[in-house]
């Protein structure tokens, strides 16, 4: 879907716990860079390709990565477009996001879905077992090398300027990013859309609720015409106003 000029949100499937859809990997292009945020689930790059080609951009020019957290859905692609691209593409993310994105570490998500194994009913549990056998088996397999990392507040000179807001809660080095010229901000997974609504991330997706609450507090900063988030795509209806609401209640924890 365009967004604006030099800016497309791309839909690519994506099977999730919550089935079958879709995640909204942003494409934004000039005539210098051609940037992608988020890179999907492994081995989708005929779907990228198809995407970029919708788009009206070269797969080839892509020049840099930004990844807004290691969660699998976000990285998983990575390595297999990095394989399939003619050029270099650099990868940028936030520091505390590195380790897992090299695979240095194992995934963070992988204690916390251990521990929520337990805690499912018995049909979840067979399925979040799967999910974490495949993870622990997968890792390493789809780990690719951050090129620069990338701090809160700064602007990365590419398409007309994007802002990294460091928005850690979901994970601890979740960034979300604000494309200027279009003032579109990119939630990543600090903010979700479900049936039409913006809304906050799922408080178990939240490995810290604390932090998540204050990172919230820093998107009322921008001015906001359009939300992209990765899980449930585009949100327009005067989101200013709905981030505040979101930021002012936070997550009341259970
Ligand atoms: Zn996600």
């Amino acid at each position: 879907m365009r967004i604006a000029d030099g800016f497309e949100m791309l839909e690519i499937s994506a099977n999730l716990m919550t089935g079958p859809g879709f995640v909204n990997p942003s494409l934004i292009w000039d005539e210098e860079d051609v940037v992608l945020v988020d890179a999907g689930l492994p081995n989708q790059v005929q779907e990228f390709r198809d995407a970029f080609v919708k788009a009206g951009v070269t797969f080839n020019r892509l020049s840099q990565i930004i990844i807004t957290h290691s969660d699998t859905d976000h990285i998983g692609g990575l390595a297999s477009i990095l394989l399939a691209s003619s050029q270099h593409i650099s990868i940028l993310a936030h520091n505390n996001e590195k380790p897992y994105i090299q695979a240095d570490l194992p995934p963070i998500r992988l204690k916390a879905m251990e521990d929520q194994v337990k805690s499912l009913p018995e049909d979840m549990r067979k399925q979040m077992q799967g999910l974490v056998e495949s993870l622990k088996a997968n890792y390493t397999k789809l780990r690719a090398n951050v090129d620069a990392t990338i701090e809160d507040g700064e602007e990365l000179p590419f398409c007309g300027g994007i802002v990294v807001i460091f928005t850690p809660g979901h994970t601890p080095g979740h960034v979300s990013l604000y494309h200027k010229r279009s003032k579109t901000l990119i939630a990543g997974d600090a903010l979700n859309v479900e049936n039409g609504k913006l809304v906050q991330a799922p408080e178990f997706t939240c490995l810290n609720v604390e932090q998540y609450n204050k990172s919230l507090k820093k998107l009322t900063a921008y001015d906001v015409s359009t939300v992209i988030c990765y899980h449930g795509g585009l949100f327009k209806d005067n989101p200013n106003m709905r981030i505040a609401q979101l930021a002012e209640s936070g997550i009341v924890q259970s």
